[in-house]
């Protein structure tokens, strides 16, 4: 089985060539993607209108450069696989309505990918993971605690209320004068500084739920500044380092909580606890959030000590890109789910979690 995939819904024009071989072995054939931060850096953020023309300027092209780079015509191909949401609506539009007219037009089934979907079943390419497992999303978009527990079946454990994390790295680094995107900025920046200085809130923590909240460190991170304008390096490294440092914690928390409730609920895969298979749950991470070296150490400390396996793919598998969605589409064919009809339409919210429900009404 060979897919096609093609990602829109945000600021990364995305083309990818996926197969699966008899024996059951995957490949990745090609990985083409075109990042749009340039166009929209000196906005602070994306800015939808201009995202939406990109990918009109740009997909074309990239789907013929992944072909190419396949070594494949659209005739070899099994399939095509689009995002269909979550995101911005102009982008989505661009990429579904494309793998509408490719699919039509080639005679091949059409899957209308959801985004977060992609990202949740990536480790199983790159790690060959088995389910049930635990996914740590943390994008500019998005925060949220997944139990994957099969194709299709999501439960959502945790979310931000407010900001997403790579949305909070954004802003604070706005605040401070650093460029976009926010999280490299922050991350060089409190290497040098001192994380003790301030003392930033670490939301929600101690709390039962398992949700995420970002907005009011932001918030003191700007109360912060203003206290000590004018701002010197030193200043700005320090205010910075005390921020990763709350996030790390509230992450530490959070996510610990999470470790614990997988272990009440799937007691089995704990090796002496059920039937024992030797192998150790795991926790995966996605999202441009998950480039952060001081946030990954505080998961795979975290993990160590609960006796989980901490699993991060390779970043340009974390961050948006194709593969993901043509992998998505490969695990779906090979449930036997039926391909989507041609007017499927994109959805710019859609909750992973609604997705069981989303399926049955599809090709109704
Ligand atoms: P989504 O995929 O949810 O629609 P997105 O396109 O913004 O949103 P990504 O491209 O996965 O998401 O990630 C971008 C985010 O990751 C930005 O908010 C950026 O600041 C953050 N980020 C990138 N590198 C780092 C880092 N080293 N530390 C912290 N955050 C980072
Ligand atoms: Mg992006
Ligand atoms: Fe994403």
């Amino acid at each position: 089985l060979r897919i096609l995939g093609i990602e829109t819904s945000c600021d990364e024009t995305a083309a990818a060539v996926v197969e699966r071989d008899a024996e059951g072995q995957s490949n990745v054939l090609s990985d083409v993607v075109l990042s749009q931060l340039d166009e929209h850096s000196a906005y602070g953020g994306v800015v939808p209108e201009i995202a939406a023309r990109a990918h009109v300027e740009a997909l074309d092209e990239l789907i013929e450069e992944a072909l190419k780079r396949a070594n494949v015509s659209l005739n070899d191909v099994d399939a095509i696989a689009a995002t269909s949401g979550p995101g911005l609506i102009g982008g989505l539009l661009v990429g579904l309505m494309t793998g509408k007219a490719i699919a039509r037009a080639a005679g091949k089934p059409l899957y209308a990918i959801n985004h977060l979907e992609g990202h949740a079943l990536t480790a199983r390419l790159t790690d060959g993971l088995s389910f049930p497992y635990l996914m740590l999303l943390v994008s500019g978009g998005h925060t949220q605690l997944i139990l994957v527990r099969g194709v299709g079946q999501y439960e959502r454990w945790g979310t931000t209320i407010d900001d997403a994390l790579g949305e909070a790295f954004d802003k604070t680094a706005k605040l401070l004068g650093l460029p976009y995107p926010g999280g490299p900025a922050v991350e060089r920046m409190a290497r040098d500084g001192n994380p003790a200085r301030f003392d930033f809130p670490r939301p929600l923590v101690g709390e039962a739920r398992l949700d995420f909240s970002f907005s009011g460190l932001k918030t003191a991170v700007r109360q912060a500044a203003q206290d000590i304008a004018p701002l010197s390096d030193q200043d700005v490294a320090d205010i910075c380092a005390s921020f990763q440092k709350a996030v790390s914690r509230t992450l530490k928390d959070r996510i610990g909580r999470g470790l614990l409730r997988f272990k009440t609920e799937f007691p089995a895969t704990f090796p002496g606890t059920g039937p024992a298979t030797g192998e150790k749950p795991a926790l995966v991470v996605a999202g441009g959030v998950a480039a952060n070296l001081e946030l990954r150490g505080t998961l795979q400390a975290l993990c160590d000590k609960n006796g989980f396996r901490f699993v991060a793919p390779p970043l340009h598998l974390c961050t948006d890109n194709a593969v993901m969605i043509a992998w998505a589409g490969l695990e779906r064919m090979a449930t036997g789910a039926a391909p989507d009809t041609l007017d499927v339409q994109p959805r710019s919210r859609w909750p992973l979690d609604s997705n069981a429900e989303t399926l049955i009404g599809f090709g109704k």
